[in-house]
């Protein structure tokens, strides 16, 4: 294929070639064969890799090619894939129990949507012959739903970076507020100290910037290096309410969440 419309149309076909090789692997797993499933499924990272630099050597000396901010790219998808495999498991203990076999506590829900980042940037305002964008918008890469026996996690808006930002982005600024507007909350994942390319969940960091120090902190709700109070309300507290309420009247909820 060739691209010469400049550092987008090449970032788009990037971004396709990546997503589009996990669903490729993902649809010709043969799931009816556990093991070989499983097999199968570990094998997709290493795919992964293999055609981020196939998209390397195919765009060598291409001055469009804007190598270290593609990565991102690579990134997003491997969160993608460690976010499939934990969602594999669960959905894997639910077939076992829809066959009979009896869980004290129905496995969890867990679930990435990506998001497919062509916005239309409202209130982009040129100062001094630079874009600046003010007004609160959603962007992020990722939508994140976790539900367990005991109720829901608030969602969460997740943006993938290759590394820990060291400083604060002004974008987070908006970012933040329009989350919160819908009832998300806004995290940044990276790969924990010294993963290059993470294989599951827990070789990422998660973590919420925090608008009143500019920091990163570990703790959604109360910022944990100044205390202050990131995110005070989600939808998923409108739950929790409801079954304070529920009780309240002596009432109580049974079943699956
Ligand atoms: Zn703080």
């Amino acid at each position: 294929m060739t691209v010469d419309q400049g550092y987008w149309a090449i970032a788009d076909y990037v971004k396709r070639s990546l997503f589009n090789k996990l669903r490729e692997m993902t649809t010709r797993i043969n799931y009816l064969d556990y093991h070989e499933y499983k097999r199968s499924f570990e094998a997709i990272h290493g795919l992964l890799t293999e055609e981020w630099n196939r998209i390397q050597k195919e765009f060598r000396g291409n001055p469009d090619f804007n190598s270290k901010r593609l990565k991102g790219y690579l990134l997003e998808v491997l969160f993608y894939y460690a976010c499939l495999k934990m969602q594999a498991n669960f959905i894997d203990a639910e077939i076992v129990e829809m066959e009979g076999v009896k869980f004290k506590e129905s496995p969890p829900w867990f679930e990435a949507t990506p998001l497919y980042d062509i916005i239309a940037p409202l209130h982009h305002i040129r100062e001094k012959g630079v874009r600046r964008r003010r007004a609160p918008q959603t962007r992020a890469d990722f939508l994140i739903t976790y539900v367990d026996h005991e109720g829901s996690a608030p969602p969460s808006m997740v943006e993938v970076k290759t590394r820990k930002l060291q400083n604060w982005r002004p974008e987070w600024g908006w970012q933040i507020p329009a989350a919160l507007r819908r009832g998300f909350i806004f995290q940044i994942a990276y790969p924990r100290n010294g993963v290059e390319y993470p294989k599951n969940l827990d070789e990422w960091e998660t973590v919420a910037p925090c608008p009143s120090c500019k920091k990163l902190s570990e703790d959604f709700r109360k910022c944990s290096e100044c205390g202050d109070e990131i995110f005070p309300f989600t939808i998923a507290d409108a739950h929790y309410e409801a079954m304070k309420l529920w009780r309240m009247l002596g009432k109580d909820r049974k079943g699956r969440f």
